[in-house]
């Protein structure tokens, strides 16, 4: 009786699965797009460069809308200690944003003091730079952490003077029509080709003091770059919207 039940329910198993065709699980609805990938330090076929060349420089400002005043030699562009930080003239959401940086070759400071900048998208979500290589500090604060709030999975740090590299896959906040929040930033991180960090939730914008939180902000914002005191350099920053 048992087997009979079970030939008979393998049967009509058998039929349904058969009566499905491989092409029905085909899904010809979206073409994807063809895109020629960089050669070694080159962007995408469809990036946006926001730093490439010296005349690239144009698309950032200070916050008081004026000229970068930080140093601009050969496509690298490097941190002036007090003047302040640089926001892209555009204002973007959700990117993937490739960028390469590096902290100072000769060593100075300790802890936060040592190659201190940082990536904010959105002028709010900062993914921390800082010398991380054989240099200790709160874990929420070093290289590729999502500063205070999420720690890197991995020190993925090179030495100091070398170049880094961070992609960021960044999702934008959403908020409703009367400001509330709907779905919170979310970050993926490669530091030098390693994840760091795996699609992590932001509790909000990140900050030095106290628990961070949502304020409802523009669906476009710029990128920021951060004047930390330290003359970290940047080169090769590009972006795709997504
Ligand atoms: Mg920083």
């Amino acid at each position: 009786m048992k087997t009979i039940a079970l030939t008979t329910l393998s049967i009509l198993f058998g039929m349904t699965l058969h009566s499905q065709q491989p092409e029905d699980s085909e899904d010809w609805s979206r073409r994807p797009e063809v895109v020629t990938p960089g050669q070694y330090n080159t962007p995408p076929s469809d990036a946006i460069v926001l730093l490439g060349g010296n005349e690239t420089v144009s698309n950032w400002h200070h916050q008081d809308g004026s000229a970068v005043k930080w140093e601009m030699n050969d496509g690298v562009l490097t941190v002036k200690a007090g003047t302040g930080d640089i926001r892209t003239k555009a204002g973007f959401a959700d990117v993937q944003l490739h960028i390469e940086w590096r902290s100072p070759g000769i060593i100075r400071g300790e802890g936060q003091g040592r190659g201190n900048s940082g990536v904010f998208l959105m002028d709010k979500y900062e993914v921390q730079i800082l010398d991380s290589y054989e240099n200790e500090t709160y874990y929420n604060g070093q290289a590729g952490s999502i500063y205070k709030q999420h720690i890197p999975l991995v020190n993925a740090s090179r030495k100091p003077g070398e170049w880094q590299t961070y992609d960021i896959i960044f999702t934008a906040p959403r908020f409703s029509e009367d400001k509330k929040l709907v779905s919170p930033a979310y970050m993926t991180v490669f530091h030098n080709g390693i994840l760091i960090q795996n699609h992590v939730e932001l509790m909000g914008p990140t900050i030095y003091i106290g628990s961070p939180s949502y304020e409802h902000h523009e669906s476009r914002l710029p990128i920021r770059l951060q004047d930390h005191g330290d003359d970290v350099s940047f080169r090769n920053i590009w972006l795709r919207e997504l």
